[in-house]
Order: C-alpha cells, then sequence, then structure tokens
C-alpha cells in the first residue's frame, strides 16, 4: 500500500540506522480507502543527514531550518522532516523555534488533529497514539489535546478543522467545535492569503453547507460582509427562509468549483444594506447586486484574491438577476458585449440561486433559465459574426475604397457589425462592399 518510491525513501533512512515513517494526511487518506495527493516522511535523521542519505536524488531544501529537505525519486517529490517540536507560537501562527528530536511520538502530539497525526511503517502498522483511528471510523475531526491551547498556538488550525470537516464530511467533536467558535477572534492574527486558501477548501468540499451553517461565527470573523444576512427575513414570496439560509442552499445546489461557490457565497450579501418594504408589506432589494458586488470586492480584494477569481466571481455576483435576452437577434446584440463562456457560468449560478427559491417560485425561475440556455447553445451552434474580427471586409477593405482613417471608419464598421448581427446584412464581403460604398 505504501508506493515504491515512499519506500525507497523510508528503507534508506533505516538502513542509514535512522528512524523513518510515513505520516500526517497520507496516512489519512490511505485508511481511508483513498489515493494520497502527496506523501510525507517524518524521521529522526537530522536534516544535514537526510541531506547526505539521498546526496545522489535531487532536493530542494528551502525548508532546512524547520527540519524539511525535500526529495525527488522517480519524479516525485517526497518531503522528509525530522521530528520536531513546536516552540512557542508568538504570533499565533508561527512557531519562534523548532526543536529536533530524537523519536516520533513528540513529532506527532504537536500535529493538529488526530486524524492528522497517525504515521505508518509496512510492517508495524499504523502508529496511532491519539485515537485517530476511531476518529477515523466515527468520522470526526477532534484536536490532539486541549482545543484552546491548540488553537492558541496557531490560529488557522480552526479554518483547517473546518476544511477537513467539509472536504471529508466529518462532525466536529463538540469540545472542538465550541472551542473553535469561542477562539474564533485568534483568526485577525492569521494572514489573508492562508485564510483565502483555508476558506476555498471549506467551500468547495461535499459537506460545505453544513459547515458554513453550524460554524457561521467563524466565518463572519473572516468575512464580515456576510453576518448581516443571517437571521434576515425576506417578506416576499420568492423566499421560505432568511438571506444566509438561502445563500447556504444556493451554495449546496452548487457543483463544487470556487467560482460558482464564492459567486453564490456573495451574491445577496447587499441584500440588508437595499432593503425597503412596501405598503402591502411585501419585500425589495431593488440594487442589490450591484451592493453585493461592492462589498464581494472590498472582502475579496482585503485576502489577496487572484485577479483571475476576482474577475470572474463579481461579475457573476453583479449579474446574478439579470434577465437574458429572449430571441435570437437580441441575444446575438448580447454576445456583442458578453463572454459566451461567462453567460454559461451565469446560468450556472441562476440555477443553483432559484432552485433556493420558495417550492412555488422555482418552477417559473428555472424555466426561465433552461429557455436562455436553449437559446445561448442554439445561437452559438450557428457560429454567429459577434466582432470586428468575425466580419468578412476589414478597415483595409475601406481604405481601397477610399475612405480615410479615422472615427468615421470605425463607425462605418460598427454599423455593419450592427447590421449583421440583426441579421439585416449577410456577413458577405459582397454585400458588406457594397453596402460601405453607399455610406461612405
Ligand atoms: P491535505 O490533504 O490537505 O494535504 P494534510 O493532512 O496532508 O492534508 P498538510 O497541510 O499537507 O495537510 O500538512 C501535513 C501534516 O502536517 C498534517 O496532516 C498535520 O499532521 C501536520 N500539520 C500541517 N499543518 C499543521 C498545523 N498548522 N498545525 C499542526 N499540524 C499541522
Ligand atoms: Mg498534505
Amino acid at each position: 500500500m505504501i508506493p515504491e518510491h515512499v519506500n525507497f525513501i523510508l528503507s534508506r533512512l533505516r538502513q542509514a540506522g535512522f528512524l523513518a515513517y510515513a505520516v500526517g494526511g497520507c496516512v489519512r487518506d490511505l485508511l481511508r480507502g483513498e489515493a494520497p495527493h502527496d506523501w510525507d516522511v517524518c524521521t529522526s535523521a537530522l536534516p544535514d543527514e537526510t541531506e547526505r542519505v539521498f546526496f545522489d536524488c535531487p532536493q530542494i531544501l528551502t525548508g532546512k531550518k524547520h527540519g524539511t529537505v525535500a526529495v525527488v525519486v522517480d519524479n516525485k517529490l517526497v518531503e522528509i522532516t525530522t521530528f520536531r517540536t513546536d516552540g512557542a507560537y508568538l504570533d499565533n501562527r508561527h512557531p519562534e523555534a523548532v526543536t529536533f528530536l530524537t523519536s516520533l511520538e513528540g513529532d506527532l502530539a504537536r500535529r493538529d488533529f488526530t486524524v492528522n497525526a497517525m504515521a505508518l511503517d509496512e510492517n508495524e502498522g499504523p502508529i496511532d497514539l491519539f485515537g485517530g483511528q476511531a476518529d477515523l471510523t466515527d468520522r470526526i475531526i477532534r484536536t490532539v489535546g486541549d482545543p484552546a491551547a491548540r488553537f492558541r498556538e496557531d490560529g488557522l488550525r480552526i479554518l483547517r478543522g473546518l476544511r477537513f470537516a467539509s472536504r471529508l464530511d466529518f462532525a466536529v467533536e463538540p469540545a472542538t467545535a465550541q472551542t473553535m467558535i469561542d477562539e474564533r477572534a485568534l483568526l485577525h492574527n492569521i494572514s489573508a492569503e492562508r485564510i483565502f486558501s483555508e476558506l476555498k477548501g471549506i467551500l468547495t468540499g461535499p459537506a460545505a453547507g453544513r459547515i458554513l451553517r453550524g460554524f457561521a461565527p467563524v466565518i463572519f470573523i473572516v468575512l464580515p460582509e456576510l453576518a448581516p444576512m443571517a437571521g434576515f427575513e425576506q417578506h416576499s414570496p420568492y423566499h421560505d427562509s432568511d438571506v444566509w439560509e438561502h445563500t447556504l442552499r444556493a451554495l449546496e445546489a452548487s457543483p463544487r468549483d470556487p467560482i460558482y461557490r464564492l459567486a453564490l457565497l456573495f451574491h445577496d450579501c447587499g441584500k440588508p444594506d437595499c432593503f425597503t418594504i412596501d405598503e402591502n408589506g411585501r419585500g425589495h432589494f431593488y440594487g442589490h447586486p450591484k451592493r453585493s458586488r461592492e462589498l464581494a470586492e472590498g472582502a475579496l480584494r482585503r485576502l489577496k484574491c487572484d485577479n483571475d477569481t476576482l474577475d470572474r466571481v463579481l461579475y457573476l455576483v453583479e449579474k446574478h438577476d439579470t434577465w437574458l435576452p429572449g430571441t435570437d437577434q437580441s441575444m446575438r446584440r448580447f454576445l456583442l458585449h458578453e463572454d459566451p463562456a461567462r453567460v454559461r457560468d451565469l446560468l450556472v449560478v441562476q440555477r443553483c440561486d432559484a432552485l433556493a427559491h420558495a417550492p412555488a417560485a422555482q418552477g417559473p425561475a428555472l424555466a426561465n433559465i433552461d429557455r436562455w440556455e436553449t437559446l445561448l447553445t442554439s445561437v452559438l451552434a450557428k457560429r454567429p459574426c459577434l466582432s470586428l474580427k468575425d466580419l468578412a471586409v476589414s478597415g483595409d477593405d475601406l481604405l481601397s475604397l477610399g475612405m480615410v482613417p479615422g472615427p468615421k471608419m470605425g463607425k462605418l464598421l460598427n454599423d455593419m457589425l450592427i447590421e449583421v448581427v440583426d441579421g439585416a446584412l449577410p456577413n458577405e464581403r459582397a454585400a458588406l462592399l457594397s453596402y460601405a460604398e453607399k455610406h461612405i
């Protein structure tokens, strides 16, 4: 069950007189019957000794002062880390200093969760000092040792625990869960990049909805923009839940892709700021998509979200309530300004949003979305001319007709494009040239 290249590393270290085990996430995944995506090894060898044992293999030494030597075997990278304990975590994140150890026990004890704190030896089987196997069987995330102490050492563990619970679809042990909530302010000390990476992990797990529902106060510490949604009643026949619960249901209906899930997380967060109630007692949220977009942009920039994700998510948030065109011609005009791939993404988001409406409101909304989707597909299948570069004539053709370069020429090209998109002119050279001659 341990792959060839890892066994090679383990046996070389042992032949050199050191202890060595596979450890951490790979052991957890293997015992769950899943193929580990990478393998980590822990050893009694000091980093210098590891370096020497693998003198003939490519190595990455950037983690050496924390005890890690990464070695490439069969084109696969394995991190080999000396048994260690972490010193004081003065900033709740980085140990001030690590201390190397000579035996496995202390190394397992520094690890975050019981299911992550097991080592494996092909002959001895799993080495499980903290009940990790029982927690795997019972599907439980539980800290190794006192949860408050462990979260105070490193606040990021709060989000790591939620990520594992979401991705593995595990429960969080009650004391661990309560401490995550009580100690959530520790997350103020954690860097934006790390928070965002764990957040995406939580959002894309199979149990994302359950975790966000159960640990909303933790999520609202890192995304305070979302907090006003909780308990905000909509007073609308389209909805049978508050804005936050609607958000979670929409997210649960969505593919496990960070773009859709981030977009759905933020899509209605502007609603509380835009709420009005009319004389019939009905709630309205005019302009909320724009407000949601503003809030999402602020949050995602603070979390150092990459630009591509930011762009795609903000587009979906802003457009989530848009009616799409209903005819071939208006759809083509629409696509002059919209990227078809983004429109497809938008339909995915709209469908999830609709599925989280009150049952009676879902049918009509879904029927619209089906219609738009069919129309979009049929329009694109005809490979329509949707930009100047698709047009059968170019600026050069207009120059040969005696036109001078300038705004007039640009306008004529655009007019021709609109005529073609509207079906008033065929996208054919002869027809376009004669149109141009008439309009010069
Ligand atoms: P994944 O499948 O996400 O890679 P993993 O368990 O391998 O899960 P890593 O972040 O790769 O997680 O860390 C490897 C191991 O190192 C963990 O299983 C855990 O034992 C330990 N570890 C990682 N980060 C921490 C931390 N912040 N506090 C304590 N132990 C940690
Ligand atoms: Mg890992």
